[in-house]
């Protein structure tokens, strides 16, 4: 029996239990953006631990941050020739407001229309999870490894990964590794498996404007104090021109030319109107929505705020008006050149007398990788076993930091998978994952460690 039967035969006999381990995993409020829940990231990643110890009998560490622990696991027998591959996933979540909007409690995993909904079911939880399972199943089907493995799952994904990098440079060589599997991707399409071969960078920035000591009356100052929040709206309308096009000086000088061509992209752009109830594309004129969404840079406004907007009416002149800015940035793109690059636009534009303070919140450099090296071969070609389908080369247009660090760092070769869909609302109320792809993702993840 080939192994991929031995595989889904091991599925079908441990679904239940599998399936048990996974909703108490979920069940952790493992919420990284919050410091009320570092208890419960550490119990998260204490449980993960112990998961991985009985079933996996890899040697597991929990490796101490600043922050959240990282949970450190490896699988050397294949010996110090052998290549290694390191996965990477995270178990902490996103915030779940606006509660209301879930229909069932975020941390209390609930299986409807063929779904398992619960905050991390899919984002990441359930990816790393099905990856940690793959680990299991092999060791209990004797399923002998030519690579070793590593598993770096981290708590602080959603919040920038403050503890993972600042640890970097100590943890070099417990990371060492040839190649880094990074499980926390999606499909191409519902039907169509892919792999990541890169991902956008990011610039974040909060832009403050400030126009007198406190909030002033608008009756008695109008006309009199210039207001700050018109001072933010006039630098940012002209951000970009007619066709889109971003004005910030150097904004797209580095950017390294890549073909396109050698990627796929899900969307139509009538179809994806519809689907999001999008009623308008962003983005340059004339770019396909390939090009907007992988390969060229954006500036989004992510929110503004400034004086009052709460119920009725309070005639105000704010002191100060806030932007919340972020850039996606494509490769060669540097984060902190395009912060200079943001604060001369605002300080040559905005009104006179009005002060500017930008701080950078944070920065990553985009990444790119070879669709041909032994990994991403091993997983296409497991993804194409799993499906029944070839797998479409794709990049994506979101960004995890920390990527660019550690392929910067290890020095290693990266290839991003999952089972992930627009439509599994990951960052958003009743996010969900289902059991179908989970398997998917079980099977991939097996097959490709054993035919690397
Ligand atoms: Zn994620």
């Amino acid at each position: 029996m080939p192994s991929i039967e031995h595989l889904k035969q091991w599925m079908h006999e441990h679904r239940k239990a599998v399936r048990e381990d996974f909703f108490a995993f979920l069940r952790f409020k493992s919420i990284s953006a919050d410091p009320a829940f570092s208890k419960d990231l550490e119990r998260c990643a204490e449980w993960l631990k112990n998961y991985l110890e009985r079933h996996t009998k890899m040697v597991v560490e929990l490796v101490p941050t600043e922050g959240a622990p990282l949970v450190y696991a490896e699988e050397m027998s294949a010996g110090k020739d052998a290549p290694t591959v390191l996965i990477y996933g995270h178990y902490d979540v996103q915030p779940v407001d606006p509660l209301e909007l879930w229909d069932s409690d975020p941390f209390e995993p609930e299986e409807r229309d063929g779904h398992i909904y619960a905050r991390g079911a899919q984002d990441d939880k359930g990816q790393i999870f099905y990856a940690m399972i793959a680990m299991r199943a092999m060791r209990e089907l004797g399923i002998g490894l030519s690579v070793n493995v590593k598993f770096c799952i981290e708590g602080e994904e959603e919040s920038s990964s403050r503890g993972l990098s600042k640890s970097l440079p100590k943890l070099m060589k417990k990371l060492a590794s040839d190649f880094l599997l990074v499980i926390d991707f999606g499909l191409f399409d519902k039907n169509t498996p892919a792999i990541t071969l890169g991902a956008r960078g990011i610039a974040a920035f909060a832009v403050i404007l400030r126009g007198s000591k406190s909030d002033l009356h608008s009756g008695m100052h109008g006309g009199l104090a210039y207001n700050p929040n018109r001072a933010l709206v006039e630098v940012l309308a002209q951000v970009w021109d007619a066709n889109g096009r971003i004005q910030i000086e150097g904004f797209y000088e580095d950017i390294e030319k890549v073909d396109e061509k050698a990627f796929a992209f899900g969307y139509e752009e009538e179809a994806y109107c519809r689907e999001f109830g999008v009623g308008r594309i962003g983005g340059e004129r004339g770019k396909t929505m390939k090009e907007r969404n992988g390969f060229c840079p954006t500036f989004e406004i992510n929110g503004m705020s400034g004086g009052y907007t709460g119920r009725g009416f309070k005639t105000v002149i704010p002191a100060l008006s806030l932007a919340k800015i972020s850039c996606r940035l494509v490769p060669n793109q540097d984060p902190k050149k395009i912060g200079k690059a943001l604060e001369k636009f605002f300080h040559e534009r905005v009104a006179q007398g009005i002060v500017v303070e930008i701080k950078q919140l944070g920065g990553e450099k985009a990444f790119r990788s070879r669709p041909d090296s032994l990994l991403g071969k091993a997983v296409a070609e497991a993804c194409r076993e799993v499906c029944g389908k070839a797998c479409k080369n794709i990049v994506s247009g979101g960004s995890i930091p920390i990527i660019a660090e550690m392929i910067e760092a290890l020095g290693v070769e990266v290839i991003g998978m999952g089972y992930g869909l627009a439509t599994d609302a990951i960052h958003a109320p009743n996010e969900r994952f289902d059991f179908q792809r989970f398997e998917k993702g079980f099977l991939t993840v097996a097959r490709a460690l054993e035919m690397v």
